[in-house]
């Protein structure tokens, strides 16, 4: 057996183990209503999946929606959805951040119809979203606010909204519903690759088949991403519930969400609640091991939602004097020339790393992560859409 004292040279990563980093992230206007009391590990499975995010909880519901003799294990190191999924916008977008992708398929399309198989509710609307820019609009559409400009509808584009703690939720719910086995509180702390794969999980070796890291922006050691994508954290807050008429007359009656598509940037969505959450600014980071300390209450973080809340305040007459009822933050993961990274393991064809959506992960970690699985089990092939490990660095 491996044990923290006596760790392999050659295994892919070694880091220390924390507390959970995201209680210092803020409050979401959601709630992540699964959990599982500890239990035993096992000792071998065929799938290990690292993370339980949406990209990871996918990934194992699919697994064994599709194989379901073979045993599948999610080890989350903190609870379910604590990473980008539980801090997320919500707002469903098709492509990914760099565009169009070959073989990348419908997004939207494969996400609503996988959520729909594996039966998560999770208040998915699909009626469309609205670019904003600071440049001449479209005639009929209802925006106009000031920030720096004047910012208007530029183009309405597929799209729509989630409540991201149902989707991480059901998908959790779905992955147990079919076998599969999730344990919270395991973190993953080396994966020596071999014949069959060995994971350290809290102080105890599993071994499996083959494995698929879905840390997103953290334990990037693990993933053989540091110094490949960019660790970020962002903001985002939530306004206490606005009436029928305040949404008129900010031209939010259609419900639809939006982003900016030039800077500085904003993105918004509203909840089924009537809350309106808007999000924008970045805290750079040099590694990603300063998230497991970042606090929103203090430094830049505090002053980022500070100013985000001026912004909004400052948007129009309607919105001048809203409260909010929430304010959060989480990272996120910029792959290079924005591209998701999907992948083998420099280090283990038997491993794969998927993650680093930019900022565009609500329906791409969930439609990636089931075809993922394909990859794991054989049926399908990864994409080719990055650069060989080594060829090119993120400077
Ligand atoms: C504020 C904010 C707003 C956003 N808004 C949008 C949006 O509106 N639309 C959009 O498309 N995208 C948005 N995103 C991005 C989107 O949320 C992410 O791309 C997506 O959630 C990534 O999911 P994931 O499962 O890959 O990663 P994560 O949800 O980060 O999951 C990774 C998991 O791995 C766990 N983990 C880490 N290390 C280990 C380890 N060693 N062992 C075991 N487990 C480990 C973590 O605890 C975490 O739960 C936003 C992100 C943020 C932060």
């Amino acid at each position: 057996m491996v044990r923290h004292s006596s760790r392999s040279p050659r295994a892919l990563n070694q880091q220390a183990s924390t507390t959970e980093p995201s209680a210092r992230w803020g409050k979401t206007p959601w709630r992540i209503d699964f959990h599982r009391p500890s239990s035993p590990l096992p000792r071998n499975v065929d799938f290990a999946i690292i993370g339980g995010g949406f990209t990871g909880l996918a990934a194992a519901a699919w697994l064994r929606r599709l194989a379901p003799r073979s045993s599948v294990a999610v080890f989350e190191a903190g609870s379910i959805g604590a990473g980008s999924s539980g801090h997320t916008g919500g707002i469903a977008l098709g492509e990914t951040a760099a565009g169009d992708l070959g073989g990348l398929g419908d997004v939207l399309a494969g996400y609503s119809a996988i959520l729909r198989t594996l039966k998560v509710n999770c208040d998915l609307s699909l009626d469309g979203a609205y670019e904003l820019a600071r440049r001449p609009g479209l005639a009929e559409a209802p925006i106009s606010w000031t920030d720096s400009g004047n910012l208007r509808v530029a183009k309405e584009i597929p799209g729509g909204s989630v409540n991201p703690g149902k989707v991480v939720s059901g998908l959790a719910r779905a992955a147990q519903r079919l076998g599969a086995q999730i344990f919270e509180n395991a973190r993953v702390e080396e994966i020596a690759p071999g014949e069959g794969l060995r994971l350290l999980v809290r102080g105890a070796e599993v071994r499996a088949r083959g494995a698929l890291v879905a840390t997103n922006a953290l334990s990037l050691d693990l993933s053989g991403l540091a110094g490949r994508a960019q660790p970020k954290f962002t903001l985002a807050v939530a306004t206490e519930p606005l009436t029928a008429r305040q949404l008129a007359a900010v031209g939010l009656a259609s419900r639809k969400p939006f982003y900016t598509v030039d800077l500085p940037y904003l993105w918004g969505r509203l909840t089924a609640s009537n809350r309106l959450i808007f999000g924008s600014g970045l805290v750079h980071l040099k590694d990603w091991r300063e998230l497991e300390t970042l606090d929103i209450a203090i430094g830049e973080p505090a002053e980022l939602l500070a100013s985000l809340i001026r912004r909004v305040r400052g948007l129009h007459p309607a919105l001048r004097s809203v409260s909010f009822s929430h304010r959060w933050g989480g990272p996120m993961l910029i792959g290079q020339d924005w591209t998701p990274v999907f992948a083998r393991h420099p280090r283990s064809e038997r491993v794969l790393v998927l993650g680093a959506y930019s900022g565009h992960g609500v329906a791409l970690s969930v439609y990636l992560g089931c075809w993922a699985a394909e990859a794991l089990l054989g049926r399908r092939d990864v994409p080719h859409w990055n650069p060989a490990p080594g060829d090119r660095k993120i400077g």
